[in-house]
């Protein structure tokens, strides 16, 4: 544990606990203080403290606070030492939550968040855009927008952090604190090769950087990027910025590449927000759409996803017609949001699906089965193959495949339930109950004259159960053999 630090607010010690990051111009730890982490600078700067001076005075609205949900890791109250100067400040820690980068990159987010889906994006996209706006409200500029400043939690929640990088202006002196450093990619083109540390930005130019972040999680990749159909090198990444070229930009050099995915899957109207921002906006910085009309168009493309019939994790535009995952699958042979594996799903939908899990498994097994070394019956190896080729309109799996009792002998029986082929059980129910009888009939017939009533009755309950045992003991052989 290091030295402990005077909260500015509460006039209480704060101990820091755990580093959590390191960078250029600071440390963040994790304090004593619960809830709460402690940005510690490695320089002093006069400027800086007054910025966050401004900013403890005049947070945000947080529009996720009815949820319980920390949108920004806003400054609370400055720390000093024991000299009593300042050298950081306290601020909610953020928990639970992934780099925006493991949210729309499909590998890391295969492996990170996985069952994370379309429907989760947009809803994403739409919690950043409503952020944004309370931030603008407020008269801050992000500035320094970029995936790992913003974490996203499992309810598709995001939260901004490194706060004190924002544009800051006093609400009554006017005075500027800027935000000196930029992201490539996410640069508007009339900020490009400027001093970042003395121009003094606008929401206008976080309307670009939102939208780029907006993209990046709707197609997983940048917007000014693509299949160079000019002659030579493709230019650098900030050249295809300055110079307007994005994939649907009238005149444009730049295709969409063959994984591309295409803007007309999204929302007609999200589909124009973009064109709004990255084709006029280009020449016209004021026509980008503004947070709120983020907010608004993403609130209608959320409204408009239904969830795909043949993988759960596939949400499409409902107008569409069809699911374009499964379509893009087809085609290309990459799914972006594969079915998730049950363990990562929520409770009821895991147990769902391992049965399934657990029925294919058998299923397979059998499948793999050698023939049996003793011929048996057709009638049985038939009723064995059914099982093997459970039809699809397989009703379901049975009640007892969920059922944890014993997990010794009586599993091969328990499996074999789950596994029965209803009507090719009754099938072969019937013919037992027919061969009993004729066997039945032909000994009452063949032994009538000894025999009384009696007799014969016992005699055709014997046959069956006989019967009936012989079979079971054979499937059940067959069983124990398959679970070795
Ligand atoms: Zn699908």
């Amino acid at each position: 544990m290091r030295q402990a630090f005077i909260c500015t607010n509460t006039r209480q010690a704060v101990n820091l606990v755990t580093e959590i990051g390191r960078s250029g111009e600071g440390e963040v730890w994790s304090t004593d203080r619960p809830g709460l982490c402690a940005k510690i600078y490695h320089a002093y700067k006069a400027d800086r403290i007054r910025k966050l001076e401004v900013m403890i005075a005049h947070p945000p609205r947080d529009p996720n606070a009815h949820l319980n949900h920390i949108s920004f890791a806003w400054p609370q109250s400055l720390l000093q030492d024991r000299h009593g100067a300042i050298v950081g400040f306290l601020m909610p820690q953020i928990n639970a939550s992934v780099q925006l980068l493991d949210v729309y990159n499909p590998q890391r987010r295969r492996k990170v968040l996985p069952g994370f889906n379309w429907l989760y994006l947009h809803t994403t996209a739409m919690n950043i855009a409503s952020i944004m706006w309370a931030i603008h409200e407020a008269g801050y500029v992000v500035g320094d927008v970029k995936p790992q400043n913003i974490l996203v939690d499992n309810r598709a929640l995001p939260a901004i952090i490194d706060t004190d990088s924002f544009q800051v202006r006093h609400p009554e002196t006017h005075e500027v604190f800027t935000c000196p450093v930029g992201s490539e990619g996410f640069t508007p083109v009339e900020l490009l090769g400027q001093n970042l540390a003395i121009v003094e930005q606008t929401e206008v130019h976080d309307r670009f950087r939102l939208a780029v972040i907006i993209y990046l999680l709707l197609f997983g990749d940048f917007p000014f990027k693509g299949r160079w159909c000019g002659e030579g090198d493709s230019p650098e990444p900030n050249e295809l910025l300055r110079l307007g070229y994005w994939p649907y930009a009238p005149n444009s050099l730049i295709q969409p590449g063959p994984l591309t995915i295409p803007l007309s899957v999204v929302h007609p109207a999200v589909e124009q927000c973009f064109r709004q921002c990255f084709t006029v906006g280009h020449t016209d910085p004021s026509q980008r759409p503004t947070a709120q009309d983020w907010l608004k168009v993403l609130q209608v493309a959320v409204a408009g996803l239904t969830v795909c019939r043949r993988v759960r994790n596939h949400y499409y535009r409902a107008s569409l017609g069809k699911c374009y995952w499964c379509d893009r699958k087809a085609k290309l042979g990459v799914d972006v949001f594969p079915a998730a594996h049950p363990s990562q799903l929520a409770w009821p939908l895991r147990i769902v699906a391992t049965m399934r899990q657990q029925q294919k498994r058998i299923q397979r097994q059998v499948a793999a089965l050698p023939r049996p070394q003793i011929p048996l019956p057709a009638w049985v190896q038939t009723g064995l193959r059914s099982i093997a080729n459970r039809p699809a309109s397989f009703p379901g799996p049975h009640p007892l495949a969920g059922w944890q009792g014993f997990q010794g002998g009586i599993q091969p029986l328990r499996q074999w339930l789950a596994n029965i082929d209803y009507r090719q059980g009754l099938k072969q129910l019937g013919l037992v109950t027919v061969i009993t009888i004729a066997i039945g009939m032909g000994l009452v017939l063949l032994s009538r004259s000894q025999m009384n009533r009696e007799d014969i009755q016992l005699t055709v309950v014997g046959v069956g159960l006989l019967v009936g045992l012989v079979m079971v003991c054979l499937l059940w052989l067959r069983l124990l053999k398959q679970q070795n």
